[in-house]
């Protein structure tokens, strides 16, 4: 729930692009690169959190993992619902598809824009590639909807 000054990605453009090329799950990095907690937040706590860039433990990086739609049975592996669990279960793995850093609510959108803006087609193309491979069914399926849908 990022604060309403964000980011400026002009500021940090050179680790940020170190982080976005490196095959390691991006969610943390980029949320201590976020500008933290809002003041304006909606939760029922008493404590100054304005600023905090900890993980949430929401889980959504983890949902969005697209490998663990392929291996479902890594997802076993751990309960825990945060970033470092994500890095875990995916390590060296990365598909370099972004997916987390885009679901994470601590994210700036400062940085989401600036990642679908310079990132995106590049996995598109990357996507494209993979299509038809018997490896990526997932990917098939979703093509195959959507061409239906
Ligand atoms: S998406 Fe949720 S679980 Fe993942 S890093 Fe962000 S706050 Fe933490």
């Amino acid at each position: 729930m990022p604060q309403r000054i964000q980011t400026d990605v002009k500021q940090i453009e050179a680790v940020l692009n170190q982080v976005l090329g490196t095959a390691f799950p991006p969610v943390a990095r980029c949320r201590l690169l976020s500008s933290g907690m809002s003041p304006g937040h909606a939760l029922n706590i008493t404590q100054d959190i304005a600023g905090h860039k900890e993980c949430l433990a929401c889980g959504n990086c983890i949902d969005i993992w697209p490998a663990l739609a392929r291996e479902p049975g890594r997802r076993r592996r751990t309960e825990q619902r945060t970033s470092m669990a994500l890095e875990a279960l995916v390590a060296e793995d990365c598909d370099l598809c972004y997916a987390c850093a885009l679901a994470c609510p601590q994210v700036d959108t400062t940085i989401k824009h600036y990642i679908v803006n310079s990132r995106l087609v590049e996995v598109i193309s990357r996507l494209a590639e993979r299509i038809g491979d018997d490896q990526e069914p997932d990917l098939d399926l979703f093509l195959e909807e959507a061409l239906d849908g």
